[in-house]
C-alpha cells in the first residue's frame, strides 16, 4: 500500500510529487496526462521564475522534475484515467483504466475541464468546426465567419484572437450583459468584423460533415446563421466525478477543502488545485495549495505510522 495516491498531473499533482519525493513518502502519481490546462497557451507570463514560458515547455518542465524520482517507492502511472476511488481498511483503493491501486492517503488535484455546449449537434461536431480552443484551433478557421459562444474573458480573449484571421466573428451571449472586463468588452467590439449579441440563448447547431448553421434565439426570434466554426467558452466544470461518493462537494462539484491545510470531508483525503473550492484558481495557486496538502499529508503519515 503506498503512502499517497496523488491523482492527477497538472502544477498542483506535479508539486506535490516534487515534495512527497523530498520526503521519501511511498508515492504514486496517477494522471492521463502531465502538464494541465494551460499547456494549451503560446505564453504563460505569470510562472514565478519565468517571465513568459509556452503552456507546452511548462508541461515538460513539470513532468521532467516529476520524472527525476521515479523508483521502486516512486511509481509514475500516466495515461491512467482514474474512474473511482473507494474506501477501504487502512486507506483507499484507486480504481483506474490501468489497474486498481491502494494508498493510504489520497490527494485530489486533477483539476477541471471545458464546460460542454449543452444543444443538440455539440457532440456530433465537436472537432468538425465545434472547438473550445481558440489558441490551438484558430487558424483552421482563416478567413471564416465564426461565432464565439460566451461573454466572459475566455470569450472576449478568444473573440480577439480570431480577429485576426477570421472573416467575422459574432459573440452570442446568454444573457443581458458581458461578464468580461469593461475595457476588454469596449476593445475588442470596436473591430469592424466583430459583432456582440445579447440574450442569445444557443438551440442547436447543424451540418453535414462540418458543422454550417449556429440556431439560436433572441426575444423570442429564432435566428439561423451559416457558420465556419463555434468556439464555446463558457466555463469549466472541476474533474471530480469519480470521488463524489467519497467526500462532500460543492453544488458545483468543487471539492470542499480546510484552506489551512486543503484537507476534505472524509479523514485521509486532501485536495488542491482547480478541483477546489478554493476562490482563486491560477497555475502557482495550484502548486501552492499542493504543497500545503503534502506537507499535511507527511505529518499524517508519520502520526499513524
Ligand atoms: C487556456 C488556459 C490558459 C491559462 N493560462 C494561465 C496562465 O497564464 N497563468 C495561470 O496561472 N493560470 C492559467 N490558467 C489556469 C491554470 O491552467 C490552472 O489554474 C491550473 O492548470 C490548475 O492546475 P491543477 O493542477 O489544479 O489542474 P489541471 O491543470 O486541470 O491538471 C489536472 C491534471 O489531472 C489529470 N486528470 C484529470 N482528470 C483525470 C482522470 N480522471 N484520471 C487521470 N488523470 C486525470 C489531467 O490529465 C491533468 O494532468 C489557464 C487555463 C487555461 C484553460
Amino acid at each position: 500500500m503506498f503512502d499517497v495516491a496523488i491523482l492527477g498531473g497538472g502544477p498542483a499533482g506535479c508539486a506535490a510529487g516534487v515534495y512527497a519525493a523530498r520526503k521519501q513518502l511511498n508515492t504514486i502519481i496517477i494522471t492521463e496526462t502531465f502538464g494541465g490546462q494551460s499547456i494549451v497557451s503560446p505564453g504563460i507570463e505569470n510562472w514565478i521564475g519565468d517571465q513568459v514560458i509556452p503552456g507546452m515547455e511548462l508541461a515538460k518542465k513539470l513532468k521532467e522534475h516529476v520524472k527525476k524520482y521515479e523508483a521502486d517507492d516512486f511509481v509514475i502511472k500516466e495515461g491512467s484515467r482514474i474512474e473511482d476511488v473507494q474506501k477501504i481498511d487502512g486507506g483507499f483503493k484507486v480504481i483506474t483504466t490501468g489497474g486498481e491501486f491502494e494508498a493510504k492517503t489520497v490527494l485530489v488535484t486533477t483539476g477541471s475541464h471545458r464546460r460542454k455546449l449543452p444543444v443538440p449537434g455539440a457532440d456530433e461536431f465537436e472537432h468538425k468546426g465545434i472547438t473550445y480552443c481558440a489558441s490551438c484551433d484558430g487558424p483552421f478557421f482563416k478567413d471564416k465567419d465564426v461565432v464565439v459562444v460566451g461573454g466572459g474573458n475566455a470569450g472576449f480573449e478568444s473573440a480577439a484572437q480570431l480577429l485576426a484571421y477570421c472573416k467575422s466573428v459574432t459573440l452570442l451571449q446568454r444573457s443581458d450583459v458581458y461578464k468580461a472586463d469593461a475595457v476588454t468588452v469596449e476593445t475588442v467590439l470596436a473591430h469592424e468584423n466583430m459583432t456582440g449579441v445579447l440574450n442569445a440563448k444557443i438551440k442547436e447547431v447543424r451540418g453535414e460533415t462540418m458543422v454550417s448553421e449556429i440556431v439560436y434565439e433572441v426575444d423570442g426570434e429564432e435566428i439561423v446563421k451559416p457558420v465556419g466554426g463555434v468556439f464555446v467558452e463558457i466555463g469549466a466544470e472541476p474533474t471530480t466525478g469519480y470521488i463524489k461518493d467519497l467526500i462532500e462537494l460543492t453544488p458545483y462539484g468543487q471539492v470542499v477543502t480546510d484552506p489551512r491545510n486543503q484537507k476534505a470531508s472524509l479523514e485521509g483525503v486532501w485536495a488542491a488545485g482547480d478541483c477546489t473550492d478554493g476562490l482563486y484558481h491560477q497555475n502557482n495557486i495550484a502548486a501552492g495549495d499542493a504543497v500545503k496538502a503534502l506537507e499535511d499529508i507527511y505529518l499524517y503519515i508519520k502520526a499513524h505510522s
